[in-house]
């Protein structure tokens, strides 16, 4: 069975009528109830405004794949809490990236790099599939189009994805790198464009299918442990030596 939990800092439906129309769960709701579809999944959701953003020790602690959607509020997310998460990343759990999860705290430390990129409002999008045989791709079409979907495009500002398994196209021209990989320590990170609040993105077979198939991919192999300290001994230049000579 593999853990998830789906954060979501759940502002924007909140404040608009709009959005909470179309998630009226809110978007942590939506993707918990196409991942509850699946007997391998076991989904727990966590919002910014719960105590300690939902995301205690203990949950963290039994969180195999974290999901995270974020937008207008990446800034009250605590450091302590994001160096926690990060720890745990590089531990072996699994993080699914969503949109502007981009900019996220999370995110941004974990690619070392601004995130940033093009955008403008909505547009059609065409995903391409460009690696199939990834376990990403599982299911998906060669290529599927979303409506309207908020436009991402290059330059966009990240260290070179380990494995990319999708490619955005959008009707004005643009293209983005829409589906990337990568590994931190043991934790395997996955950054999806499309899930713009206002468009109806995550009710989208393919892109519930991609989703599920990210949880399955970032799940951790082995258990997760807290990695053990660097064996050397820190000791001065001068008992090395004694040591060093004991031993001769
Ligand atoms: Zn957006």
């Amino acid at each position: 069975m593999i853990n998830v939990t789906v954060w979501n800092e759940g502002v924007h439906e909140k404040l608009s009528n709009e959005v909470a129309g179309v998630y009226p769960a809110g978007i942590h709701g939506c993707i918990k109830n196409f991942l509850t579809s699946q007997d391998d999944i076991k989904v727990k959701t966590a919002t910014l405004a719960q105590r300690k953003c939902g995301l205690s020790d203990e949950v963290l602690e039994n969180t195999d794949v974290l999901i995270w959607w974020g937008h207008m509020a990446h800034d009250k997310v605590p450091d302590k809490l994001v160096e926690k998460i990060h720890k745990r990343v590089l531990a072996g759990m699994g993080l699914v990236v969503l949109h502007s999860g981009h900019h996220s705290k999370i995110f941004r430390a974990l690619m070392g790099t601004t995130c940033n990129l093009r955008w403008r409002d909505g547009d059609r999008e065409r995903i391409w599939t460009v690696n199939p045989a990834h376990p990403i791709a599982k299911g998906v079409p060669p290529h599927f189009s979303l409506d309207v979907e908020e436009m991402y495009g290059e330059r966009f500002d990240i260290p070179e994805p380990d494995e990319l398994v999708f490619l955005g196209w959008f009707a004005g021209g643009e293209v983005f790198r829409s589906g990337c990989c990568w590994q931190r320590g043991l934790g395997k990170i996955f950054y999806f464009q499309p899930g713009h609040e206002s468009n109806p993105t995550f009710h989208n077979e393919y892109v519930q299918k991609i989703i599920i198939n990210a949880v399955r991919w970032a799940a951790p192999v082995n258990p997760i442990k807290e990695p053990t300290p660097c064996p050397h001994k820190k000791i001065s230049p001068e008992e090395r030596y004694k040591e060093r000579k004991a031993k001769q």
